[in-house]
This record gives C-alpha cells, sequence and structure tokens, in this order.
C-alpha cells in the first residue's frame, strides 16, 4: 500500500464531526422502466431531505423535453427542491432562454448552468451555435437576465478534457463567479488530496464560492473506469484492485462499492467539508447507506435519533 495514499493516514472515522449537507444527481430517464427505477430511487431519498436534486441535460439538449418533465414532477409530487441542469450546445439564445423561462413558470429557481460537451462528442472542438450563448459565462448571464435563479455550474479537479492545464480552467471558473454563479459541483474524483490541492488553488485564485465534491459511488467499476477515462478523472491503482476478481458476485460489489464510497466521504468531512453531491445514477441503495453512515435519518425517524 502506498505511504501517500491519504485514506491510510486519516484516523478512522465515526462521522458527525458536523452536520453535513448532501445534494443527489439524477438522469431523465429514456423508458418506462427506467423510469419507474428512477422513481423508486427519488421516493427513497426524499425522506432524508437533501438540500437540493438535480436533473441533468442530455448531451447537445437531447434530453430537453425529459429534463423538464422530471423537473416538473419533482416540484409537483415531491418536497424536493430541483435544480435542472441546461447546456448551451446547438441550440439558440431564444431556444434557451423558452427553457429557462418554462422553468421560471414551473416554480424552479436553481439551474446547474453548464457549456456541454462539443457536438461531435467529448475530444471534438466545441463549436458555439452561432445564435446561441457562446460559453457558461455567457449562458449564466442569460439566466441572470431573465430571472432571479440559483446558479450552479461544473468544476473540474483534475481539469476539464479540452483543458491545456488547470490554471486555465480556474480562470473560466472565475469568469463563471463573475458572471452569477453560486456554486460549484465537481467531476467526480476518488482520490481526496487531488479535491483538496484543487480547492487550494481556487481559494489562492480569490474565488470563494462552494465548491462541492461530486462523489460517484461506483456501482459498477468496469462502466466506471471507462466514464473516468472520457471524463478525464484518474482511476487509482488501489480502487481497481478493490473491485478485482468481482465481475460476477454483484452481492460483494455493492457492500465493497458502499465501504469505499463511506471511506471518502467521512475522509472529506472529517478535513472540513460540510457539502457532498452524490451522482446517483438513479440509483438509491449505496447513495441512501453512505448517507445513513454520515447520520442523515428520514425526517419522520428524526425525533428517535435524537433521543438515542
Ligand atoms: P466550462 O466549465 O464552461 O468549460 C469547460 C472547459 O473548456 C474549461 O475548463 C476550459 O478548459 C475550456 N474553456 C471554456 N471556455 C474557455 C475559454 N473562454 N477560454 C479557454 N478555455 C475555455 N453535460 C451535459 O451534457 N449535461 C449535463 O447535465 C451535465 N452536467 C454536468 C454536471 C457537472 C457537475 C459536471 C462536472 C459536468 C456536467 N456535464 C454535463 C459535462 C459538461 O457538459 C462537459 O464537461 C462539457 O464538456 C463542459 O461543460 P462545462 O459547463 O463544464 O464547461
Amino acid at each position: 500500500m502506498p505511504l501517500h495514499d491519504s485514506r491510510f493516514r486519516s484516523r478512522p472515522s465515526r462521522g458527525g464531526a458536523h452536520p453535513v449537507r448532501v445534494s443527489l444527481e439524477f438522469f431523465p430517464p429514456k423508458t418506462p422502466a427506467m423510469e419507474e427505477t428512477l422513481w423508486a430511487a427519488i421516493k427513497r431519498l426524499e425522506p432524508l431531505r437533501p438540500a437540493f436534486v438535480s436533473v441533468t441535460y442530455g448531451a447537445g439538449g437531447s434530453t430537453r423535453e425529459r429534463t423538464h418533465a422530471t423537473v416538473r414532477r419533482i416540484v409537483e409530487e415531491t418536497a424536493l427542491r430541483p435544480a435542472a441542469h441546461l447546456t448551451c450546445v446547438s441550440a439558440t439564445k431564444a431556444e434557451v432562454d423558452d427553457v429557462i423561462r418554462a422553468y421560471a413558470q414551473a416554480g424552479v429557481n436553481h439551474i446547474v448552468a453548464l457549456r456541454g460537451d462539443p457536438a461531435g462528442g467529448i475530444g471534438a472542438r466545441y463549436e458555439p451555435h452561432p445564435e446561441g450563448y457562446a460559453s457558461t459565462p455567457d449562458l449564466i448571464a442569460g439566466i441572470r437576465r431573465i430571472g432571479d435563479f440559483e446558479v450552479s455550474v461544473s468544476a473540474y479537479p483534475e481539469k476539464h478534457p479540452e483543458s491545456a492545464d488547470l490554471d486555465v480552467d480556474i480562470a473560466v471558473l472565475r469568469q463563471k463567479v463573475e458572471a452569477g454563479a453560486t456554486r460549484a459541483i465537481t467531476q467526480f474524483f476518488f482520490d481526496n488530496d487531488v479535491y483538496f490541492r484543487y480547492l487550494d488553488k481556487v481559494r489562492a485564485a480569490g474565488i470563494d464560492i462552494p465548491i462541492v465534491p461530486g462523489i460517484l459511488p461506483v456501482q459498477n467499476f468496469r462502466q466506471t473506469a471507462a466514464f473516468a477515462a472520457r471524463t478525464g478523472a484518474s482511476v487509482p491503482a488501489w480502487l481497481a484492485r478493490r473491485f478485482d476478481g468481482l465481475d460476477e458476485d454483484a452481492e460483494t460489489r455493492r457492500l465493497i462499492a458502499a465501504a469505499v464510497a463511506a471511506e471518502q466521504v467521512f475522509d472529506l468531512v472529517d478535513r472540513g467539508v460540510t457539502d457532498i453531491h452524490f451522482y446517483t445514477m438513479n440509483r438509491a441503495d449505496l447513495v441512501y447507506a453512505v448517507c445513513h453512515l454520515l447520520g442523515l435519518r428520514p425526517q419522520a425517524d428524526e425525533a428517535r435519533v435524537a433521543a438515542a
């Protein structure tokens, strides 16, 4: 085991050092079966009262209707506060503005503003739509012109795949803050030292909005590794070793995944983090278990927990 591995330097945590706020990310379902899975997850996690739940926007705006329908259903059928992701790819300003106005009318006051991946896919050159928002800061300014929205944005502790270096990314983050972003949510990462080094650089650059760590519980190691390769997130060798030989053993994989996510989150909390964003992949069980370990309880059980 490498000595520099931060997870083994930290003392074993029991959590509960300070209250932790969680937020949850879902993606809009493609089929009725996926819709059922999503809603089972939302209903299971709702009583934990996350700070907000966000719903992603498909590449190139491909889920425009489904994202909107999911967000609207969250407003109508739950007590959750939804945040709608929105990108500028392949759309005119007028089209994007219509989406923003529709959210305002539906009572949604939080948007996760993103540029989005190039229409040609990750790795292709990004070309703004000639009549569209050219960049994320431009989109944020548009959102602010339309309504009084809370605006969250992305942040990349291991730099964005298109970026020459982290300094460029941090300069872009600063532009997003200057345009009105009030929170950044990071790309997922597995080595907490990467996050804290990034946080130091961001603070040194004078950016003071919350940089909320995005945590991806490993539902499926192979898929996670493939996804990480596309997004520029590194997968430490120790993580691969933990799932080694478990391809045919879903039950053990799930237990390991909960242990790995809990360990990562406890280390973050021990080191001062107060807000955690979970990439749920529309599955409740791992996230629910980690939230439970963090001390979150269904609202109805609060009195019992306080008395214990
Ligand atoms: P930005 O942060 O605006 O820019 C990304 C990078 O491009 C910069 O870091 C920089 O390297 C370069 N760049 C941008 N502007 C300039 C400039 N003026 N000069 C030089 N370099 C520049 N994608 C979706 O399609 N739908 C989603 O719902 C979605 N949700 C996401 C949520 C989170 C929390 C994260 C981290 C990512 C999400 N993504 C989503 C992925 C995101 O769309 C892609 O990573 C996309 O390639 C960049 O969008 P962005 O808003 O992160 O870009």
